[in-house]
Formats: structure tokens, sequence, C-alpha cells
């Protein structure tokens, strides 16, 4: 096992990989901005060095004094958290050449999963669905409308290098599609460097549906059960939880099954996620992407199996064989985390950055809070909103439902605004208690909102 490694995030991410370290013995080093110095990870690791100025540039996304601050505290390995150079095959190579260990899969593992289309192709070739689309990048106008033509709309426009939900256009006839295809190639460049773009048929109201998985150097597969994301804003996750409802046993034994075929077909080590969509009316999944790092809402998994997935990956990374057997694992009741952004629900979620003046954490038992805030800290305008992350676990999904109820409404922060009143109303929305839940879910209750006000 390593001896001391360097953290490459902030936020509750480095606090949670910081504390995985500290139970393993292992000690850490924290890279911070200027406008992190009062965070919380910089006072728990070991030690701590500020590589830049407060905007990500400079500092998070700063590879050079990343590995300028690995190189003056004598660290053996990497964690890059999710976000910033999580995904990034270039760090992973620089890291590679600099003989430290990058906690996460090989660079030609992250460039390979990265770009959506090969990722497509990959999975397809080792017999997991995907969603029926391109199969190659979309140059121009007349091949977007020959393959919408194949394929029948509504079609969905995606970013080859996208990300984050980032980017992706709907389009429902000749004419939508015509018009969005250069604006889609020149914003795709903007955002992700890369002006290639796809097209795959849109499935209309699916559940996202996602297996976690570790594979360690000596072909070891275990995959951990998969986790419901429907819940989500524009794209983006709000909510997670594990198992899914409308997942059942058969469903869950073929999906089990094809996420260990592609992971076969993969030379691959490390902690991963292979995304689908559930097409809820045919009961169809079709594998759309996999993510190459841990994940923002691992806990619930963690939750639900019992095992810790920052100290398998760091084991994993070390070379270290994984220990357990796939019938071994055993999920047991029900998980659920709810983001809490510092965001205005009743005002589209804009950011609300600021400081925290009041602050009451909910707990008691079944209750996890992952969470770098504190009484007193300022929520730094610069990076992502999440402030933090409240997990519960009950012997099923309704007694996790009255456990999250009875947290969130526990759960004070002032006077900036967050999204735990929107949690609140979602614990006590019929149908989110039914289950009867979709991509769509979230708009489709903003806009009734509206409609009523
Ligand atoms: P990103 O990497 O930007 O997060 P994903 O490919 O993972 O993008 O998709 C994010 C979300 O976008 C999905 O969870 C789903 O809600 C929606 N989505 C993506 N592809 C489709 C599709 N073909 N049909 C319907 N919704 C889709």
């Amino acid at each position: 096992m390593f001896s001391k490694i360097l953290i490459a995030n902030r936020g509750e991410i480095a606090l949670r990989i910081i504390r995985a370290c500290r139970e393993l013995g292992i000690r850490t080093v924290a890279v911070y901005s200027q406008a992190d110095r009062n965070s919380l990870h910089v006072r728990f690791a070991d030690e701590a060095v500020c590589i830049g100025p407060a905007a990500s540039a400079d500092s998070y996304l700063n590879i050079l004094a990343i590995i300028s601050a690995a190189e003056i505290t004598d660290i053996e390995a990497i964690h890059p958290g999710y976000g910033f150079l999580a995904e990034n095959p270039h760090f992973a190579e620089i890291c590679e050449s600099c003989k430290v260990i990058f906690i996460g899969p090989t660079p030609e593992n992250i460039r390979l999963m990265g770009d959506k289309m090969a990722a497509r192709s990959t999975m397809h070739k080792a017999g997991l669905p995907i969603v029926p689309g391109s199969v190659s990048a979309i140059k121009n106008k007349e091949e977007a409308l020959k393959t919408a033509k194949s394929i029948g709309y509504p079609v969905i426009i995606k970013a080859v290098a996208g990300g984050g939900g980032k980017g992706m256009r709907i389009c429902h006839n000749d004419l939508t599609l015509a018009s969005n295809i250069m604006t889609a190639r020149s914003e795709a460049e903007a955002n992700f460097g890369n002006p290639n773009i796809y097209i795959e048929k849109y499935i209309e109201r699916p559940r996202h549906i996602e297996v976690q998985i570790i594979k360690d150097k000596f072909g070891h597969i275990l995959q951990l059960g998969e986790r419901d994301c429907s819940i989500q804003r524009r794209h983006q996750k709000l909510l997670e939880e594990s198992p899914s409802m409308v997942v059942d046993s058969k469903m869950r034994k073929k999906l089990g099954e094809m996420v260990l075929k592609g992971m076969k077909s993969i030379n691959y080590a490390s902690c991963g996620t292979m995304e689908f969509l559930l097409d809820v009316k045919t009961n169809n999944f079709y594998f759309i992407e996999m993510n190459t790092r841990i994940q923002v809402e691992h806990p619930v998994t963690e939750m639900v199996t019992g095992i810790d997935l920052i100290k398998e990956q760091l084991r994993v990374a070390a070379g270290e064989k994984l220990r357990i057997q796939q019938d071994q694992i055993q999920i047991k009741g029900a998980a659920i985390e709810c983001r809490i952004n510092a965001e205005d629900p009743d005002n589209n979620f804009m950011p609300s950055p600021g400081k925290i003046e009041t602050l009451i954490l909910p707990g008691g038992p079944n209750v996890r809070l992952d969470t770098h805030i504190y009484a007193g800290y300022e929520i730094p305008p610069y990076y992502d909103s999440l402030i933090a992350k409240l997990i519960v676990w009950g012997n099923n999904r309704q007694e996790a439902i009255k456990v999250m109820h009875r947290a969130l409404s526990e759960f004070h922060i002032a006077p900036i605004k967050t999204t735990i009143p929107f949690h609140l109303k979602l614990m006590e929305n019929p149908l989110f208690l039914k289950g009867d839940i979709s991509t769509h879910f979230v708009g489709d209750i903003l806009k009734n909102e509206t409609k009523e006000e």
C-alpha cells in the first residue's frame, strides 16, 4: 500500500479521500487554491500546498503546479477525485512519466471511454445494446439528416467529448436538426476543445440506471449493483438511489451480465461506472457512456453493499488483489443521496455563494453526511455548487425516504440558499413516493409549479 499520496481536488471529495487514507494509514497532501485557504481539506491533510489563484485553470487544473507539489512533497500517487483532472488522459500520462501512480485507470482507458463514440462502438462490439445512432462523428447537415432519417425522430445531438450534461440538443424534425448541427459543433469545440458531435435516438422519459464496477490489475471484476439517477435537472443528477425500484431480479441479472461482458472487453483496473438508459416501455437497457472515475453518488452503493469504494480503489491502484468475490456481494436495504447545492431552487437554481452564518447538521441513525462546510465557511463562487451530500439508509425505500425527510428537516444552512427545500418537497411528492419517475420528472414538477403560480 502507499505511504503518502496527493489529492488533486477540493471540497467534500478531498475530505472523503483523506478519511479513507487516514483509516488505511496513508499520509495525505492537500493542494489548494488561494480561495480555498480556509478549507477543511487543507486542515485535515497531513500537508498542504497552495497551487495558485482561485480560477480552476490556474489551480486545480494547473498540471504543472500539481506535479511540482507532488515533487516537493515526495508522494507516490495522486488521487484526482471527480471533475477537474479526473478524466484527463494527458494528466494521467504526465503522472506516469513522472513515476507517480495515477489513482485511476490507464491514460488509454480514459481516452477511449472519454470519446463517447469510441466507447459506444467498443461496448457495441462487446455485445452490449447501445442507443441507435451515429457510427461516426457527424461533420455536416447532410450527414445529420441522413442519420436522423434512418433512426427516426426525436433525436439528441451529443458532443463526442461531452460531459456534465452539457451541450445536448433534442431535435424533433429536419428543420430543428439542420439549424442546430453547426451551432452544436462550435459549442462542443468551445466547451470541450473537440468539435465532434454525434446523434442518438432520443428515448422519451427513460430512467438513468448505472452500475458501479471495480476491477483489479489481475482481471478480477466486481459489479456492485445499480443506482437509479433519474432525478435530474437539465441532465444533471440531483438525487440518486440504490437499488432501483424498477429493476427486478431478472433485469438486474441481465444488466450485471452485460456489465461484466463490457468490462471483460477492456483492459481496465480501477473503479468505474457504466451508464445506461432504461426504456421503461420495453424494459430494454442501452449503454450510453462509461465514467472512468469515482462518482459523486458512490456513497449510495457503499451504504447498500458495505464496501468502501475509495479504499478499494486505493488498494487496486497500489497493485493489490480485490479480496471480495462477486457472490459475497449482497445489496442490503435501500440508500438515497440528495445533492445539497448552494443554489436557489426558487430562482431557477441560480448559484448562491457566500458566507454560512448558521449551520445545523442532521444526524441520528442511518444518516451519513459528506461535506466540507462549517459555520463561518465562505462558499467561493469559483467552483461547482455542491456543498454537501446527504446519504441515508433504510431497510427498504419507504423507510429510507422517511429517514431522508427527517434528516432534511433537521438540516439548516443560512443565509445562503440551498436545494434542501427542493429535496424536502421531493420526499413528499406522491409520484416520487410511488417511484413513478423518469429523467423528465424534475422538469415536469417545476413546470407545474410555474403554472400554478
Ligand atoms: P453527460 O456525460 O454529459 O452526463 P450522458 O450521456 O451521461 O451525458 O447523459 C446525461 C443524461 O442525458 C442522461 O442521464 C439522460 O437524462 C439524458 N440523455 C442522454 N442520452 C439520451 C438519449 N439518447 N435519450 C434520452 N435522454 C438522454
